[in-house]
């Protein structure tokens, strides 16, 4: 029988940059990266600094074959590219996607301007794995495996940023992170984009209280996440890219009023999974 397991894990859920404390223990520290696997199929979402305790968790699994979706290339979500280990291995297949460009910039090109001296002596020259750079443009729909269908949306974020919904066995996870809503608008295309999925993955990145003063930024609210998960039907909300000053406290402090508006919801930590 095909395997129809589903399965998301959270290796890193900060926005902006890593946080490491005495009090981060409990949601972790790590930056923005998202596994999901999809019929034993490995599917990486951004590889923020979450991404080397996933490449660890890849090497001891002996994982020689993946696909890396990137949101975008701001560095809370790409910083863990060059400790990707599987990439310096030959025998490794990759497939590393981007799509959130505004101009003609390639994927490639995105991998060679981040990996490039002085800020950094590796280069993606060795990588020594079978890679392959693919770019799209939102709202193209991808295929990476027989049954897995992803769909792709533009949100509204300095430099552009990508959403994706994973579709696989009736089963959806979207993870839409590094947005900024308009409030009072309704986005009618991300509504759509979200109708019935089973989990959302969300920038809640500051409160609605703090929201005002960081307009522009390019990130939303838990509070917005609710109202999303309401509009488009969505089963669970779980809180992402948290403000890199927020500490345990804070947080559990949100996860307790985002289940007072939304029952479910559910504040990424690193080391989170959830089966949709
Ligand atoms: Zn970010
Ligand atoms: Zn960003």
């Amino acid at each position: 029988m095909a395997d129809a397991s589903f399965l998301v894990r959270i290796w890193g859920a900060r926005g902006s940059l890593p946080a490491p404390a005495a009090t981060n223990l409990i949601y972790g520290s790590d930056t923005c990266s998202v596994e999901m696997r999809c019929g034993g199929h490995v599917m990486i979402f951004d590889v923020g600094s979450g991404a080397v305790a996933l490449s660890s968790h890849l090497v001891a699994e002996g994982i020689k074959n993946f696909d890396l979706f990137f949101s975008h290339c701001h560095f809370d979500h790409i910083m863990g590219l060059p400790f990707l280990k599987p990439l310096y291995d030959h025998e490794t297949s990759a497939r590393i996607y981007a799509g959130h460009f505004q101009d003609n910039t390639t994927c490639r090109q995105m991998a060679d301007g981040f990996m490039a001296p002085p800020y950094f002596p590796v280069t993606p020259k060795y990588f020594d794995a079978d890679i392959k750079y693919v770019d799209f443009r939102p709202p193209e729909t991808l295929k990476p495996h027989d049954g897995i269908v992803i769909r792709t949306i533009s949100l509204n974020h300095p430099n552009g940023c990508v959403g994706y919904r994973v579709e696989f066995g009736g089963k959806s996870v979207c993870y839409v992170t590094d947005h900024e809503h308009v409030p009072g608008r309704e986005n009618n295309a991300l509504v759509t984009f979200l109708k019935g999925a089973d989990i959302l993955i969300y920038d809640c990145m500051y409160t609605e209280s703090e929201f005002d003063h960081y307009r522009g930024y390019g990130h939303s609210t838990w509070e917005e996440g609710v109202r999303l998960c309401g509009l488009a039907g969505v089963k669970r909300l779980v809180i992402f890219h948290h403000r890199p000053g927020r500490d345990d406290d804070d947080l559990r402090q949100i996860e307790n009023d985002a289940n007072a508006s939304f029952p479910g919801s559910i504040v990424a930590a690193t080391g989170l999974e959830l089966a949709p």
